[in-house]
């Protein structure tokens, strides 16, 4: 083996030379390794004092180790390769500095460091102007079988915006991740380039925004139609979660519809997310749905046990909770719905065994997850914020609901609100019908009647209950 030309290379190695080693070191593991292991622990590794013979693999938490322990041999082999000889490898926790917003605001220290601080104070304001939450990223998105093809694509995407996967629509469950995605792209191509008009926006927000705008347009309000249109047409990265809401409802749909294309046109990243897949928008026009299929269209899947006990632990370890492996792995095994109620059963755990001043033992997590999934049961839901989301979502007047007009686009609501109510309340008919405006049972029956024959007739009304049901 020719070795001398690249002992003296890899000897007194620069920044630069310790990237470009990795970057092959990591294109080899990349096809020897399962995608979850590399994404989830090999990703973590930053190389550092890299010699001809010995490098050190740093990682940001003791539990990437015991992870990278299991593939030590692979990683071992892939660098000698790269290296062209034996190697020493270590793996070294060390803590990832400086990744804290909120240091930013202690301006004590003004050193060199200034310039970078003021910097990236802007980068926050511009996260938080473009919608975005910076607790969304890429590197605290666990990927699995589940999801791994989604987060291929995002993340692809947030590398080379409007190029390759144009639109991006991503349909799963509650609580699977979309929102943590769609997020981590826009984060990531402001951490790229800050420049970037990224707009994040969802579905009902684009529907209110809209609603607000023509109303304004009207004399009241300040913000008008164009500078709605502005705000959206003018974006170069256009993110808009839980598109299904804006489904059925006309005037929004047109007004997505010309924002989708103006900027589809001019070749700028779209990315919408829903909780069905674009083939089930049997109510959106064809010409519309169309659009999504010439670009990409990914799911994500219920996670397997595997996914969910890594997301617990690397929550565990990044916030130093003292919970055991055990305790962990049993709540993974058990909430099995989505990641939003597995962090959710994994926080109630950690509060309750810190308000008796221990830490969580098996007995606990047994009481608290039986009891939890009594109590998950419907919260007590009035009739008052059914009666207001019904409105919102059929732009109508409660006095009018609760009247007496019968025309179709008052009935209409008024059967749903009596449906839902019935649905997610306990009351009975008869208050239902004082409640509307002191209708008998009867009519409050037939109403109900009414719509649970169209939920199987017609998708329109389907939809329109999904939608208002997911408001609430
Ligand atoms: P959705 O938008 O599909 O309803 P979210 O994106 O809001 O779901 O995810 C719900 C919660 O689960 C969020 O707190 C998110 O950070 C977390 N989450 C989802 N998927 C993952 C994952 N693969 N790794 C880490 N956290 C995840
Ligand atoms: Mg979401």
């Amino acid at each position: 083996m020719n070795t001398t030309k690249t002992d003296d290379v890899i000897d007194d190695a620069k920044k630069e030379d310790i990237k470009d080693f990795w970057k092959k070191v990591l294109g080899i593991l990349e096809t020897e390794l399962n995608p979850t292991a590399y994404n989830t622990w090999v990703r973590s590794i930053t190389p550092e004092n890299l010699t001809k013979n010995s490098v050190d693999l740093t990682v940001p938490m003791e539990y990437n180790v015991k992870q990278l322990e299991k593939y030590r041999s692979l990683i071992l082999d892939a660098i000698e390769r790269v290296g062209k000889n034996k190697f020493k490898i270590q793996f070294l926790v060390k803590k990832v500095e400086g990744d804290n917003v909120a240091e930013l605001d202690e301006e004590k220290d003004l050193g060199p460091l200034f310039e970078s601080k003021k910097q990236l104070k802007a980068d926050s304001k511009r996260v938080e102007r473009a919608g975005l939450n910076p607790r969304f990223t890429f590197e605290n998105f666990i990927m699995g079988n589940s999801n791994q093809l989604a987060y291929a694509i995002a993340q692809a995407i947030s590398e080379n915006p409007g190029e390759s996967y144009n639109p991006f629509f991503l349909y799963s469950g509650v609580g699977l991740g979309k929102t943590h995605l769609t997020q981590a792209i826009g984060n990531k191509i402001l951490g790229n380039s800050p420049k970037t008009n990224v707009v994040y926006t969802t579905g009902e927000s684009f529907m209110n925004e809209l609603i607000e705008a023509i109303q304004s347009g009207k004399g009241r309000g300040k913000y008008t139609s164009n500078e709605f249109r502005n705000k959206f047409r003018k974006a170069d990265v256009l993110l808009i979660d839980d598109i299904q809401f804006i489904i059925g409802r006309e005037s929004t749909q047109l007004e997505f519809f010309h924002t989708f294309n103006a900027l589809y046109m001019s070749g700028k990243q779209i990315v919408l997310t829903s909780d069905r897949p674009p083939k089930d928008f049997t109510n959106l026009e064809k010409r519309i749905t169309s659009r999504f299929g010439s670009g990409i269209i990914a799911d994500i899947q219920y996670p397997d046990t595997d996914l969910r006990t890594a997301i617990l632990r690397t929550k565990r370890d990044i916030n130093r909770d003292e919970v055991s492996d055990e305790v962990i792995d049993y709540i993974a095994q058990y909430v099995s719905t989505n990641i939003r109620e597995l962090e959710g059963a994994y926080l109630q755990v950690l509060t309750t065994s810190r308000a008796s001043g221990r830490s969580p033992n098996m007995d606990l997590v047994e009481s608290i997850l039986g009891k939890n999934m009594k109590t998950q049961r419907k919260k007590a839901l009035t009739l008052n914020q059914i009666l207001k989301e019904v409105c919102r979502y059929y732009a109508v007047k409660s006095v009018d609901v609760k009247g007496k007009r019968r025309t179709k686009n008052i009935v209409i609501p008024r059967q749903v609100a009596m449906f839902l109510m019935r649905e997610l309340t306990e009351e009975p008919l008869m208050s239902i019908g004082q409640f509307l405006g002191g209708r008998d049972h009867t009519t409050v029956m037939h109403g109900i009647r009414k719509v649970e024959n169209e939920l199987v007739e017609m998708t329109k009304t389907r939809q329109d209950v999904d939608n208002v049901r997911r408001m609430i």
